[in-house]
């Protein structure tokens, strides 16, 4: 870190901040450039809304800086006068962890959209933080690498709020979540001074690894800026097949004889339940490539670089091998990459087909991945009891022990009835997933939503050693307060 110490002499906080000063748009409005600070109400409405329509943001004052300095210059204004700031990239997060108060201000980072560098030969590549994922995974394959974090809101989500909240998505049984794939961090810090940790070493084992802190704080320890991030080899030969099975136990076994047979190449291993293919099938126009219905399915894609497409006959002999024994009812394998996006269609079309379906109350847990089975059963006789006709909509990264398990309000019961009983199924399904030794929040972070079941759930000790740091780093809470660890 450069300039001064960081002070933790206890000052005034962002709760001291009754209000937006008046004259804070006209302080931020004299050291930015023009276009930069936004105050109409029809300017700033795009940046309000929340994905899941939970929240509401109101947030009098908008900044789009276009750069570090602009970044620090914005947190140092705000600083001094007592303001919190509340980063915002992509705006796809499903916790609220972008909504703000009417006595805040909300920092977009969307401006900051530039491709500094691609190293090929050192496999990574220079970002500013509000770069779209999609644009990323772009310009890595441009230069003949690739980028491997992958997810449904690519096209919009930002790098900046990728790592902030540790995204995983569809690759992680390979590469690893958004912390894996980086090396190095430029970060606004609460006092507007700039740590510059863009390193873009393999190896450095020169102290305490500060950027991880900062990937997966949600906003709450300081902005990032700019990331270097880690690139692979390009996949040229991919396989993607699509299988029926009796249950998720069967479901299991067959991971576990994929990565025996297929090591690394294994990308991923997906779950749809049956009620899921079946909303898919219905309100999306996906089919299923089955003529009967199956209790669940499996999705399992097997990639590699070897231009000779070797890893077809990998695929075909391991689903043998599962038919033999008695795994496997059903398979279908692509038999071109049109085909392949229509099986991945399959998994990919669940969340919008779930909107169509009815009200939703969602859960993204984890639990360790041999404990999958046991954690769908004890949840679905649970669920069943407390709610008769609830719909499960389980899905999602099996090979990673990540089930978005949702629930679908049962036909007949009015959705707003269904969403009143949001925290009573949260607890039911959450109590089940932390007795196995789960965690409430696999991928899509804490943010507002999770803040209670947070302090309900996570050790103590744990509670009190994240709000030292936060202290540490942010002694007056400006950086996205009430998020995450809450205010106190
Ligand atoms: C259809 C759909 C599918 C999804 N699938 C997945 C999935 O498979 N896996 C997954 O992990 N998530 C998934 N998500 C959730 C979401 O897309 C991810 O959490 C994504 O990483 C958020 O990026 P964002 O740029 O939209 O961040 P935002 O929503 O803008 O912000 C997320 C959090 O990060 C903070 N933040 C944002 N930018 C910065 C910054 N530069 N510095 C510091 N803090 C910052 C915000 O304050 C907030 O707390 C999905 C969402 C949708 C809508």
């Amino acid at each position: 870190m450069s300039g001064a110490p960081f002070s933790l002499a206890p000052g005034p906080t962002a709760r001291d901040a009754r209000r937006v000063p008046a004259e804070l748009a006209a302080r931020l409005r004299a050291a930015l450039p023009e276009g930069t600070v936004l105050t109409e109400e029809g300017d700033r409405t795009a940046y309000l809304v929340e994905e899941r329509s939970l929240y509401r943001g109101q947030a009098p004052i908008v900044l789009r800086p276009r750069s570090t300095a602009e970044v620090a210059a914005a947190v140092r204004i705000c600083a001094e006068a007592c303001v919190p700031i509340v980063p915002q990239g992509g705006n796809t997060g499903l916790v609220g962890g972008t909504v703000s108060g009417a006595h805040e201000v909300l920092l977009s980072l969307g401006r900051m959209n530039r491709i500094e560098d691609v190293d090929p030969l050192n496999f990574t590549m220079t970002v500013q933080a509000g770069c779209v994922l999609a644009d990323i995974q772009a310009a890595a394959e441009a230069h003949g690498r690739l980028f491997p974090l992958s997810l449904g809101a690519q096209g919009s989500c930002q790098i900046g709020g990728n790592l902030a909240s540790n995204a995983g998505g569809i690759n992680v049984l390979r590469y690893g979540n958004a912390r894996e794939l980086t090396l190095g961090l430029e970060v606004v810090l609460a006092d507007g001074r700039v740590w510059n940790g863009l390193r873009a070493l393999h190896k450095d084992n020169t102290g305490y690894a500060l950027k991880h802190l900062f990937i997966g704080s949600e906003g709450t320890l300081g902005i990032i800026t700019r990331a270097v991030l880690k690139l692979f080899p390009r996949l040229t030969d991919r396989q993607v097949a699509f299988c029926a099975l009796r249950d998720p136990a069967d479901a299991l076994t067959l991971l576990s004889m994929a990565r025996d047979r297929a090591g690394e190449a294994v990308t991923a291993f997906e779950l749809v339940s049956s009620f899921a293919l079946e909303i898919v099938e219905h309100h999306t126009g996906g089919q299923s490539p089955f003529t009967e219905r199956h209790p669940v399915y499996a999705l399992i894609e097997l990639a590699g670089s070897d231009a000779d497409g070797t890893l077809r006959p990998v695929l075909e002999s391991l689903l043998e091998q599962a038919f033999e024994a008695g795994l496997v009812a059903d398979a279908v394998i692509a038999e071109s990459l049109e085909q392949a996006a229509a099986l991945w269609r399959l998994r990919e079309g669940i969340p919008e087909a779930q909107k169509k379906a009815g009200g939703s109350i969602k859960h993204d847990v984890s639990v360790p991945v041999s404990r999958v089975p046991a954690f769908l059963k004890r949840a679905g006789d649970a669920v069943a009891a407390a709610m008769p006709g609830a719909r499960i909509c389980a899905f999602g990264h099996l090979g990673d022990g990540n089930i978005h398990y949702n629930l679908t309000q049962p036909e007949g019961m009015e959705k707003a009835a269904f969403l009143a009983r949001w925290e009573e199924m949260n607890g039911i399904v959450h109590d089940i997933v932390v007795d196995l030794g789960g965690s409430i929040s696999a991928e899509h972070g804490i943010g507002l939503l999770k803040a209670g079941e947070l302090r309900r759930y996570k050790d103590p000790v744990e509670m009190e050693l994240m709000g030292r740091l936060r202290d540490a780093l942010d002694p007056a809470r400006i950086l996205n307060p009430g998020k995450m660890v809450g205010l106190g």
